[in-house]
Order: structure tokens, then C-alpha cells, then sequence
């Protein structure tokens, strides 16, 4: 502005030189020489400072309009940045708060659109292989795959393994109506198949999965935030439900949603109760038919809620710190339940993921004992896969700490981890308990079979013993004996029942008020 003014001032210098020239040439007649010299030497001079006052100017003018260019250039890397994740060059979280609203309402206002919330399986599987470089090369291929199978979408970065895609509800568009359940389905499944196709990271061919969750506008609501607040929540169920799984949106996940939010309020108050408590599942012995222990399941009865699911309440203990406090008040009450027990039978005992990483925990199970009495030979402590996969080292000094006081360790679950074999060969472990999803359907599927025969070979090979988990019917348990499985527990023989019926159990040989059960007998 101060350059343009200074440059219009010269111009006018320059102009008024001009006239003045002009001027005195009309009224050249009659002036005296000298005179004329000196005044066109004047103008000369003024019409020269014009000109150059002109193009210092012009040329101010020019830098100004260079620095104004990079100062916008610099402006708009900034904005870049502030609305983009650096690392797959995505719009990120922030964006899609401030920047998607206005954008998606102009773009697909009118036709209608969907939110596709999605979530990587085995992402923190991929970082631990390929390391984290790998894990960045994963997500900027994967985020050149997604841009490619729907070009017209919008694509966000949520966090670290989270996407969001926003699709307008086009003819040419895959989400050609995402509110219809066949479309949506079809569209998380396309996506879902994409994300499994194998990533070559480093010549290796590493896969990942995803689960996907969809809701629509305008029939799960009105703003895009609420939408995507849909999309995110259906999310959150899918992923409880497993790999690649999807779920679209419906009013009762709010619902559930509200229900787990009153339980997890609740918890607290439970374990300061000692509201959950242990129930008792018979574990038999195949060849005989006779109880030789009992399962402890924790079961929580709640007035509005009613029974809740171990596998819910004892993640929300994991995640609000409270396992600990619980899983000691319930193993000092079922060694005391125990101890009314013959003495031949056992009792197990499942330690949760997050209490092996207690390196009290040892410390912790021999005072119980020590309090309650009970012989640690009675003690079985079941420990799943997954849990050991986290500190091979710590739960291995755990193991041995255990087992050299005389407790016996079991495998949970086994075959349902990520390295059942390497566990094996690094620990040592008293049984193998065999998973129930191996177990159901065994006497029509070859393959299933195939797997139990030999998980009970290589358990006899290492000189150690298996369960069954999930024995429903008979042809089952004939099967499993066939195969040479030596303990087996499930509905057949019965379900988790209260202290007072598994005593009635080991003295009757049937447990009176619970599901149709097998007799068994002590
Ligand atoms: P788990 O350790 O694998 O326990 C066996 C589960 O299988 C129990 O479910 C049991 O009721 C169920 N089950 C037993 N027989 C059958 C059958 O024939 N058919 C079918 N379909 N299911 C059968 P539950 O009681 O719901 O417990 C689920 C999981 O919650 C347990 O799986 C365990 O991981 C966890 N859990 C239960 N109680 C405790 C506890 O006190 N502490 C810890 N840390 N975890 C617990
Ligand atoms: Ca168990
Ligand atoms: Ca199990």
C-alpha cells in the first residue's frame, strides 16, 4: 500500500513534468533563452525522477505481491497440515470435525450418504513383525487402496489403525443406497475383502483384517457428527464380535450401550459387596466318569440387569483396575468352598490376562492358600494364550514360581491364540484344555477331529494331560475318548452351579436344579 502510494506520487511528478513542459512551450515566445535552458533542464530532471520513482515503484509492488504469494503458499502448507495426517496424507480427525460438515451437506446432502467406520485387525501384529517403519508402509499402501476403491469418497484418518470413509449415495457410486441392508452389506463386505488382500511390506506378504461399521443419512441422523457418532459405535460392536466383522447401525446399540455403562457403574460397588461369586462346573474324567474337580466361573446377579457375562464383567474389571480385588476375593472364596470338598478334588481357577503382569501375583495365590487352607496340589491355575503372549519372561517366571509350590498350570484355550506351539515349547504347562469351538461339530467335521487327535498326541508326547472344554452330547464324549482325551467338561456332565449344588453334586451324583446334566458320579 505505503509502495503503491509512493509509486502514484512519482507518476504524478511525472505527469505534472509534462504539463509543465507543455505549458512552457506555449509560452516559449518572448522568454529569454537562459531561461529556457534552465527550465527544460528542470523538467528533464523531473520527468527522469517520475520515471524512475515509477519503477521503484512498480517493482516494490511486484516483491509485494511475491511476498504475499508465499506468505499464502506458507498459509495454506499450514492449513495442510492442521486438517491432514502426515503420514498417509488423509484428512484427519480434525477435518472431518470442522472442514467435512459443509462439504459433505453440499456434496450428498440431497442424495443421501453413508459413514463407514473401520478398524484394522492385527495392526499391533503387523508392527511387532515388520516393525513400525513396516506398520507406516502398511497404512500409506493402504490408504493409496482405499483412495482407489471409491475415488469420489471421502476418506479420513480417525487414529492410529482407525478409518472413516464417507460415500454419497450415487447411481455410478458403490454406495448406491447405503440405507438399504443388502447394499450396506455388500459394500462393508467389498471392503473387508480389500483389506485382507495380502500387503507386501519389506518382501514379506503380511495381511490384516478389519471390522467395518455403517450407518447412513439420514436414518441414523441429521448431522454428519451424529451419523459418524453411529458409525464409530457400530464399530465398537463389531469388533466384540471378532475379526472381519461388520455390523450396521440400530437404535438397540444405543441400548446396549446404556446398559453397559449402568454395568460398569455398577461393578465397583459389586466387588466392594462381594456380589460376584463363584459358581462350580464338574471337570471329569473321561475313562471313569467321575467328577475330579470343578471349574471356578464367576457369576454376578444383577436386580435390573440379571446374570451378566463373565467375559463382559471381567473385561470392564481389566479395564477399570478392579481385577485384581475381585479375582482374590473370589479365589479365596471358592478355596473355601473347596475345602468342604473330598480331597481328591481339585479346584481351577482362571487368572486373567492383565493379573499376569502383577509380579505379586505368586506371592498373592500363597497367602490365600496359606489363609484358607487348602493344599496347593488341589490348585489348578488356567491361563489363556492370549494372556501369555504379552511377557513370555514374566509369565514364565510365574509358571515356575507356581508349579514349584506344587499348583498345576493349564493352557486355556488352546488353538485359539496366535502361537500356541511356541508357547509349548517355551513353558511348561500340566494340561492342555482343548477349546470348545474344537469340540462342537467334531464327529462330522474331519478337520476338527484331526486337530483334537493330534493336540492329544503332542500333549501325551510332552507327558501331560488334556481336557475337553464344551463336551454337549454323548456322541461327543465317545468321540473324545476315542481319541484318547482324558478329562472332559461341559453341559453334558452339567453347568457352573452354586457351592451348595456342587457339594450335592459330589455326594448325590447329580446336581439337583441345574440345566439336564449327565450323572456323575464321585
Ligand atoms: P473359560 O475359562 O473358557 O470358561 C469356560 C466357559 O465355557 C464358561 O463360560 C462355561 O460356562 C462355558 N461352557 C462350559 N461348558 C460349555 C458347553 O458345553 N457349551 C457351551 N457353549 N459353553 C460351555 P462362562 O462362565 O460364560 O465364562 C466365560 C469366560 O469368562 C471363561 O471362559 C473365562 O475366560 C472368563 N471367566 C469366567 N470366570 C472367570 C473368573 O473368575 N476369572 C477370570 N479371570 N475369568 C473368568
Ligand atoms: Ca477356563
Ligand atoms: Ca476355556
Amino acid at each position: 500500500m505505503r509502495y503503491g502510494l509512493l509509486a502514484g506520487f512519482f507518476v504524478c511528478v511525472a505527469f505534472a513534468a509534462i504539463w509543465a513542459a507543455g505549458v512552457l512551450k506555449l509560452l516559449q515566445v518572448g522568454w529569454h533563452a537562459q531561461l529556457h535552458s534552465n527550465i527544460d533542464g528542470i523538467i528533464i530532471g523531473a520527468l527522469l525522477v517520475g520515471c524512475a520513482g515509477y519503477a521503484f515503484g512498480f517493482r516494490k509492488i511486484l516483491d509485494l505481491r511475491r511476498e504475499q504469494g508465499r506468505r499464502t503458499l506458507a498459509e495454506s502448507k499450514a492449513d495442510w497440515i492442521t486438517y491432514h495426517d502426515f503420514l498417509t496424507r488423509l484428512p484427519n480427525r480434525r477435518f472431518l470435525k470442522e472442514k467435512a460438515p459443509d462439504i459433505v451437506e453440499t456434496a450428498f446432502g440431497k442424495i443421501g450418504y453413508g459413514v463407514l467406520a473401520f478398524d484394522l485387525d492385527g495392526f499391533k501384529k503387523v508392527n511387532e513383525t515388520v516393525g513400525p517403519d513396516g506398520g507406516d508402509t502398511l497404512l500409506i499402501d493402504l490408504a493409496g487402496r482405499l483412495s482407489a476403491f471409491m475415488p469420489e469418497a471421502i476418506l479420513v484418518r480417525l487414529g492410529s489403525d482407525e478409518f472413516l470413509l464417507i460415500a454419497g449415495c450415487t447411481a455410478t457410486n458403490r454406495c448406491q443406497n447405503c440405507s438399504d441392508p443388502e447394499q450396506a452389506r455388500k459394500l462393508a463386505e467389498d471392503l473387508i475383502n480389500l483389506l485382507n488382500r495380502p500387503f507386501d511390506i519389506k518382501g514379506m506378504q503380511i495381511s490384516v483384517g478389519a471390522c467395518v461399521g455403517l450407518s447412513s443419512y439420514p436414518e441414523h441422523g441429521l448431522r454428519l457428527k451424529d451419523v459418524v457418532k453411529q458409525a464409530i459405535l457400530a464399530l465398537s460392536v463389531a469388533k466384540r464380535q471378532g475379526r472381519n466383522s461388520f455390523v450396521e447401525f440400530q437404535p438397540e446399540i444405543n441400548e446396549d450401550l446404556a446398559r453397559r455403562t449402568r454395568i460398569e457403574r455398577q461393578l465397583r460397588d459389586a466387588v466392594a459387596n462381594g456380589d460376584i461369586v463363584p459358581f462350580y462346573q464338574p471337570l471329569v474324567d473321561l475313562k471313569r466318569g467321575t467328577i475330579v474337580g470343578f471349574e471356578a466361573l464367576a457369576r454376578w446377579n444383577t436386580p435390573e440387569d440379571g446374570f451378566i457375562s463373565p467375559e463382559l464383567f471381567i473385561r470392564m474389571a481389566e479395564t477399570t483396575g478392579l481385577i485384581s480385588e475381585l479375582s482374590e476375593q473370589l479365589l479365596r472364596q471358592a478355596c473355601r468352598d473347596a475345602m468342604d470338598w473330598p480331597k481328591q478334588v481339585g479346584l481351577a481357577f482362571n487368572i486373567s490376562p492383565r493379573m499376569l503382569e502383577d509380579r505379586y501375583l505368586g506371592l498373592k495365590i500363597f497367602k490365600i492358600l496359606g489363609e484358607t487352607g487348602l493344599n496347593p496340589h488341589r490348585l489348578e491355575i488356567e491361563i489363556t494364550e492370549s494372556a501369555l503372549v504379552r511377557d513370555t519372561e514374566l509369565a514364565a517366571a510365574m509358571i515356575r514360581d507356581l508349579r514349584g509350590a506344587g499348583i498345576r498350570v493349564v493352557l486355556d484355550d488352546f488353538g485359539t491364540g496366535y502361537s500356541s506351539l511356541a508357547q509349548l515349547s517355551v513353558l511348561t504347562f500340566d494340561k492342555i484344555k482343548i477349546d470348545r469351538i474344537f469340540v462342537s461339530g467334531l464327529e462330522q467335521d474331519e478337520k476338527k477331529s484331526k486337530i483334537v487327535r493330534t493336540t492329544v498326541a503332542l500333549a501325551s508326547g510332552l507327558g501331560i494331560s488334556t481336557t475337553a472344554e464344551g463336551i454337549e452330547q454323548e456322541s461327543q464324549l465317545d468321540y473324545l475318548k476315542q481319541l484318547g482325551c482324558s478329562f472332559g467338561q461341559g453341559y453334558l456332565f452339567g453347568k457352573a452351579v452354586p457351592p451348595e449344588q456342587a457339594l450335592a453334586l459330589l455326594n448325590t451324583g447329580s446336581a439337583s436344579g441345574t440345566e439336564p446334566s449327565r450323572q456323575v458320579s464321585a
